[in-house]
């Protein structure tokens, strides 16, 4: 069975808090809270087994003595087993009902944003309680959990990926680690807990995860994506981790511009620069006509897309750059002779 299970990804935090990792039930509340579990209202010293309501797609359940009642009650056992990924055996039953939890869930995700908003300032919350040692520790878990989850499953044979009890799409897959990676490579709290949210989502979702991988960049921001080639899981986290492993090419063949065929967007209104009047991008600064913007026009300021300009992502190298135009200068006047 894959890495990639609920009850692994919060078992990273757990390693580093001081408050033992809950299970079942509990573990569920503890991170997705009534998104999944509504709890009436008792006493909190009464018993009453818990119920999967079908019609809602909803567990409901009751507190006893601070936890969430099982009782040992085999359905609800069996449904939490499959979505936390400790359950083994055939419940085809509770297997059904599972994948219909997930679905209602990510749906209400989709439709009601605050909702992830909550999410998130749940685990800052939580994030912030781990102490000075712990959290640095718990960020190199998360790492290495990441990379291990990319290595999986690039060894993985489609028989295994296809035999998990939730399979998930490469797409979906590679989405969900990837947004883990580029968040956590931002090196801030905010991009911490984007990151574990993304695989608390993905481990727990699966497949059903893609509603939101489609919808969402890495930090949750609502996105058009624009159709790009997608290479494998390993060669972008190894971009993403080592850039300065990698040359750049130019194929085009504007090799006089200083930037050839970038095109340049107001930081203040978003218009496109380049298709202003007079607009030289040998200048060095550009002010918007659209909005008087003073728009600087140098390596500093070139995003490899939307989501690195917003985060200020920049890993330019302009030697690099340079060289590459010029590699691409020779090589046309070769081609010429
Ligand atoms: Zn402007």
């Amino acid at each position: 069975m894959s890495l990639l299970r609920y009850g692994n990804v919060c078992a990273l935090y757990y390693r580093h808090a001081k408050v033992r990792m809950p299970s079942q039930l509990d573990l569920l509340y503890e991170w997705f809270g009534n998104l999944l579990i509504q709890i009436k209202d008792t006493d909190g010293n009464t018993k009453k087994k818990p119920e999967f309501d079908e019609r809602e797609c909803m567990i409901h359940a009751v507190r006893y003595h601070g936890k969430l009642y099982t009782g040992g009650d085999m359905i609800i056992s069996q449904l939490c087993g499959r979505l936390i990924g400790t359950a083994k055996g055939n419940r085809e039953k509770q297997r059904k009902n599972a994948v219909l939890l997930q679905k209602r869930a990510v749906r209400s995700l989709h439709e009601n944003y605050a909702l992830i908003e909550g999410l998130m300032a749940d685990i800052e919350e939580k994030l912030m309680a781990l102490d000075e040692e712990a959290f640095p520790e718990f960020g190199k878990d998360i790492l290495d959990f990441i990379i291990d989850c990319a290595y999986e499953r690039a060894e993985s044979t489609a028989a295994e990926i296809d035999g998990e009890p939730f399979p998930m799409d490469d797409e979906i897959f590679d989405t969900v680690i990837y947004n883990a990676a580029y968040q956590f490579t931002l090196y801030t709290m905010e991009g911490i807990v984007n990151a574990y949210l993304w695989l608390l989502i993905g481990s727990l979702f699966r497949n059903e995860a893609g509603r939101l991988t489609r919808r969402f960049d890495s930090s949750f921001i609502e996105v058009n994506r624009a159709p790009s080639e997608d290479p494998s899981l390993i060669s972008k986290l190894d971009y993403l981790l080592f850039p300065e492993d990698y040359e750049y090419t130019y194929e085009g063949d504007d090799v006089t511009s200083r930037f050839p065929d970038i095109v340049w967007k107001c930081d203040e209104c978003g218009a496109v620069l380049n298709d202003q009047q007079g607009f030289d991008e040998r200048i060095g600064l550009w002010q918007c006509r659209v909005c008087n913007h003073i728009n600087p026009l140098d390596i500093a300021n070139i995003y490899d897309c939307d989501e690195d300009a917003r985060n200020g992502r920049n890993q330019n190298d302009e030697q690099k750059f340079r060289d590459a135009i010029e590699r691409r200068k020779q090589e046309l006047e070769q081609n010429k002779d």
